[in-house]
């Protein structure tokens, strides 16, 4: 079976054609400007073909999705020799809110279910359904599955989703902690059971997603217990250009001094602020990697903070499970980063952490970092959540 997997934003729209009997990726790439002019690199990376990086006129979604499958299928640049071989679509959906607690064949009510979760992630969930809707319409009866961010996450006992707010805001409007990253997250600590051997059930996982945008997840016997983003993916570790958690009154203090309307202040808790708003100078960690080693306060404070709030974090979720056995770092930062994953194992000493400066040095594997006898395991596990849409929708669809 053959599955294309979807990941489509406001202007853009990632894909992968994975074949399942072998997990292969067989082709990959990216359409951008869509809706102002159009981009599309295409790879394929099974039977020699080249690379097709050119414009290409994408006025709509539509337009994307065709160019896409037009890519795939042709003589020069394709992997399959149809759309007849493309079994199956799974898409990336941002927000599933409460209604999915799992992944979903695509039907009409479920596209109105996505479309009534629009008010929890305006800006993704629309972008989300435009990307299913263009698909449906160029690719007629081929089966669709929706894949949820939020999902993994509807394990949470009401304790750690309830915000302390009155409760009719939950009851009447749904405003809970629902966590994102959640397909990561399932990814990367089923993975970190099979490498250490054991089933997830019984195994206490904390997993760390540090990239750009950055999370944590509290993982009891394969479930989700606690996660630090929130209502929105505005919260918990500071990030790169988001700010984590916050006093709410902060935004009350800078709406009076500078006048500014509450969506000025939410594109600067979203935009300007984290680890780019601390250092002043990058929301990309190697900046400030670079930036640090020349002497620069702010980004050595930045990358401080960050590591601070991981080590933080892991601690309060180990108490939050009684205990740990795995913690997991992936994700931009998190795979790529020896001296940040360092610099946070440092907070682990209590648990009897101990990390193996030669298996932390390397890159692109799945690896064990701490020592053999290290009490806690700790694991640099890339991500794919691709491959857990793709599954998904192998499984559903069957
Ligand atoms: P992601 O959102 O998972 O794609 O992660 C993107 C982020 O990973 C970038 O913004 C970088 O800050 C970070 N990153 C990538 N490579 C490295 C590296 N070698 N060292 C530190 N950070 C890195």
């Amino acid at each position: 079976m053959k599955i294309l997997v979807i990941n489509a934003g406001s202007s853009s729209l990632k894909y992968q054609l994975i074949d399942m009997e072998t997990e292969q990726l067989m082709a990959k790439g990216l359409c951008e400007r869509i809706g102002i002019d159009g981009h599309l690199k295409h790879s394929p990376l099974v039977g020699g073909k080249p690379v097709f990086d050119q414009d290409v006129p994408m006025p709509t979604h539509s337009e994307a999705i065709a160019a896409v499958i037009d890519k795939l299928t042709s003589a020069e640049y394709g992997v399959v020799s149809s759309m007849a071989e493309i079994d199956a679509v799974g898409h990336r959906v941002v927000h599933g809110g409460e209604k999915f607690a799992s992944s979903v064949r695509i039907d009409d009510a479920v596209m109105a279910a996505i479309k009534e979760c629009i008010p929890f992630a305006p800006l993704h969930n629309p972008a989300n359904i435009t990307g299913i809707e263009a698909c449906r319409a160029v690719m007629g009866d081929v089966p669709m599955v929706a894949v949820f961010d939020t999902a993994f996450h509807q394990t949470m006992p009401g304790k750690a989703y309830m915000y302390a707010l009155p409760y009719d805001y939950y009851a009447k409007d749904g405003i809970r902690r629902y966590g994102f990253h959640g397909t990561s997250h399932r990814y990367v600590s089923s993975r970190c059971a099979q490498l250490m051997g054991k089933p997830i059930e019984e195994l206490k996982i904390i997993s760390c997603h540090m990239g750009n945008g950055s999370s944590i997840c509290a993982i009891n016997g394969g479930k989700s217990v606690d996660t630090s983003m929130g209502f929105t993916p505005l919260v918990g570790l500071p990030m790169g250009t988001r700010c984590g958690d916050l006093d709410a009154g902060v935004i009350q203090f800078l709406m009076n001094k500078y006048g500014y309307n509450i969506d000025e202040v939410l594109n600067i808790l979203n935009k300007k602020s984290g680890v780019l708003g601390v250092s002043g100078v990058s929301s990309d960690f190697r900046d400030l990697d670079n930036a640090a080693a020349e002497g620069n306060e702010r980004a050595a404070l930045a990358l401080e903070l960050f590591a601070y709030w991981v080590g933080k974090v892991v601690g309060s979720y180990v108490a939050a499970m009684n205990g740990v056995d795995a913690i997991i770092f992936t994700a931009g930062v998190g795979e790529n980063s020896a001296a940040m994953r360092a610099s946070i194992a440092s907070y682990f000493g209590y648990l009897g952490v101990e990390i193996d400066p030669a298996a932390n040095a390397k890159r692109g594997e799945d690896i064990m970092i701490s020592t053999a006898d290290s009490k806690v395991k700790v694991f640099v596990i890339p991500t794919n959540e691709e491959l857990v849409i793709a599954r998904d929708t192998c499984e559903i669809v069957g």
